[in-house]
């Protein structure tokens, strides 16, 4: 197989000439393995063609799918975290929070904006796991409390995405405070009659299934979303016993009576649209 073998020394090709597949032309699916065009997936709201995986999408792909000709006004743009602890593990957090922004084109694990939905006014907030794992600091409960004043503000539903890791370890307490400020908030929403529909995505878990996610009039969830507080291993080691099999999964969820339906992405926006036309 001499052929194979590179005779002459010192041939390099420079990065720039080497000749690959452009980045994002397909999509091969972490669930059946089956590779599609990211257009295909993309016109599937997201979802694998041939086994209905929900790939994670953050808040710009979900206000796409849900608001009228992608076009909503975002709320509280600029609120940034502080370092209220001065907490530091492998790096400062002010400096990962700066290099997750950088990453990410995100303030934070939220973006919350009003808009139309088939003509239907709302309100959504949506997490986005890309930022420190989609997790719940100050600004993720603060700009979810001002979503909910302008619901009420201005009589209009609020629907909130969740996909979350819990609570933000680098903001411990304060974390800790915004699932009650949340959850007074939707108190308040509740007592002046105003509909709030929580979607739950794969995953939510900790602090935030623990408040506001599982407090909606309505409580939904994509298909094949883990659900919890705590992680699996720590409930199995805890308890000492093996989980039922599929434990956590939003099918599993609901059957248990904690979600009212599971709704497949494609069809979100409109089953969320009658349902906000029947609470009218
Ligand atoms: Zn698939």
């Amino acid at each position: 197989m001499s052929w194979f073998i590179r005779k002459e020394k010192g041939i390099n090709t420079p990065t720039e000439l080497k000749k690959e597949t452009p980045d994002g032309i397909w999509y091969k699916c972490p669930e059946c393995k089956k590779v599609m065009h990211t257009r295909e997936l993309k016109v599937n709201a997201y979802t694998c063609i041939h086994c209905n995986y929900h790939e994670k999408v953050g808040s710009v792909e979900y206000f796409e799918l849900l608001f009228d000709n992608n076009e909503f006004t975002e709320l509280d743009t600029q609120m940034t975290s502080g370092d209220p602890l001065q907490f530091t593990d492998t790096k400062k957090y002010p400096e990962r929070v700066i290099a997750s922004q950088k990453k990410t084109g995100l303030k934070d694990a939220l973006r919350s904006g009003y808009g139309k939905m088939n003509n239907v006014d709302v309100v959504v907030a949506c997490m986005d796991f890309a930022f420190i794992g989609g997790s719940m600091g100050s600004v993720v409960g603060e700009k979810i409390a001002r979503a909910i004043d302008y619901s009420l503000q201005h009589k209009i539903p609020f629907l909130m995405i969740s996909r979350s890791g819990g609570a933000r370890m680098m903001e411990a307490g304060y974390s800790l405070m915004q699932m009650a400020k949340t959850s007074a908030k939707l108190a308040l929403l509740n007592e002046a009659g105003i509909p709030y529909i929580s979607l739950l995505t794969d995953p939510t878990t900790g602090g935030v299934t623990a408040s506001f996610a599982m407090l909606g009039d309505f409580n939904i969830a994509e298909p094949g979303a883990m659900i919890g507080f705590a992680g699996p291993r720590v409930i199995r080691e805890t308890i000492g016993k093996d989980l039922p099999k599929d434990f956590q999964s939003a099918e599993f969820v609901l059957e248990h009576g904690f979600l009212d339906f599971i709704v497949h992405r494609k069809e979100l926006k409109n089953r969320l649209t009658s349902l906000l036309e029947m609470l009218k």
